[in-house]
């Protein structure tokens, strides 16, 4: 707290984000990153960026990734907006298209920056609770006498349940609203789920959101974008452009581009996490632990007898970090990145030796 500060940061409930320990000697099962690395043709293309372009500004408007993404999803460019990770893609959404005079709608249990930018730029929010079983209720999602959104948004898959929602359960939420915008955060779609874009070119209030951070293992180069219908794109190009002329710099957009064009590297590292997930679930459901169906890099668990919060601090005494949330209604669940089969294999034995103990 400070005299100094405006009324606005006074206010705010800032994200915090999981830990990104100093030490290397961590098994680190926290953040839902890659465990392969991204395409060694995205790291040469970084690498081949001079001094010479580094002096200049990059490319406002990123024209060479827009059109790669583009050309990979079957969409022109003037439908697809790119950010600095989709966390400022989302940012960005919100305050173009969600921050409207009816509440927007999210689930109770889902990405937690959602409520932070609602505190951000004072949009009104109501959350509609998961079903039972964790996944969300499709029913709930559409507008009724009395009842409607100012706009929508959830992650497909659902995070941190992992749970994804069927296409044609979100076609229904997006043909049911046509008024307002619905955004699909699809940060985890390539791990198991279909991806809402080919939906874009038919309905106009349809926003995909991706990233580079989880499926193509670039979290560090900080690279998202949105596909959607040119009006939207438009909207958020207005806030991009009144707020930073160059939020992705040269690396990230060479990168990124080289990324795209390396499908087998792509393919290649999601199946082996897919494969590795269900290796994973097998481990875990044998030591008694309750396994959410996933279709992430990721699986939410809780043990039938143990306490979420007592295992995670046990785990971390053996140098494995998994992310604990205390939140009302999942404070018994543990979320676990899928790393590679050894660090899962560390894990199912720690594990095993912690409930045996
Ligand atoms: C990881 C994540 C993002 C953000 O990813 P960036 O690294 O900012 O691209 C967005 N939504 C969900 C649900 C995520 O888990």
């Amino acid at each position: 707290m400070s005299r100094y500060w405006s009324a606005v940061v006074h206010g705010l409930t800032p994200y915090v984000p999981g830990e990104q320990p100093k030490l290397d000697n961590f098994v680190k099962l926290n953040t839902n990153e890659h465990p392969y690395g991204p395409s060694p043709l995205a790291l040469e293309a970084i690498r081949a960026v001079t001094g010479a372009t580094l002096r200049l500004y990059p490319d406002p408007n990123a024209e060479a990734l827009k059109a790669a993404l583009a050309g990979y999803h079957g969409l022109r460019a003037d439908q697809v907006f790119v950010g600095n990770g989709s966390d400022e893609v989302l940012a960005h959404a919100f305050l173009a298209l969600l921050k409207q005079e009816q509440p927007l709608w999210f689930p109770d249990i889902t990405y937690s920056f959602y409520p932070v930018y609602c505190g951000l730029y004072g949009i009104r929010s109501e959350t509609v609770p998961l079903a039972g079983d964790y996944s969300i209720r499709t029913e709930d999602y559409l507008p009724g006498p009395g009842r409607r959104p100012g706009g929508i948004i959830f992650p497909n898959p659902n995070a941190p349940t992992g749970r994804l929602m069927p296409l044609a359960d979100v076609e229904r939420v997006v043909a049911a609203n046509p008024e307002v915008v619905v955004v699909v955060d699809e940060a985890y779609v390539d791990f198991g789920g279909d991806s809402a874009i080919p939906l874009v070119d038919q309905y106009p209030n349809l926003l995909v959101v991706q990233t580079f951070s989880k499926s193509r293992s670039l979290a560090g180069l900080r690279v998202g974008f949105a596909l959607g219908h040119p009006t939207l794109i438009e909207a958020l190009e207005r806030v991009k452009n009144s707020f930073n002329s160059y939020p992705l710099d040269r690396l990230a957009i060479a990168g990124a581009v080289a990324s795209v064009q390396d499908e087998a590297h792509f393919q290649a590292c999601r199946r082996k996490v897919m494969a590795t997930r269900e290796t994973l679930v097998t481990g875990l459901s044998g030591l008694g632990f309750e396994v959410l169906p996933s279709a992430a890099n990721f699986i939410f668990v809780r043990h039938s007898t143990r306490d979420a919060a007592e295992l995670a601090l046990a785990l971390r005494q053996r140098a494995i970090i998994v992310r604990h949330f205390r939140l009302p209604r999942i404070d018994q669940f543990l979320r676990i990145t899928v790393g590679t089969d050894e660090q899962c294999s560390s894990l199912v034995d720690a594990l095993a030796e912690i409930l045996g103990s």
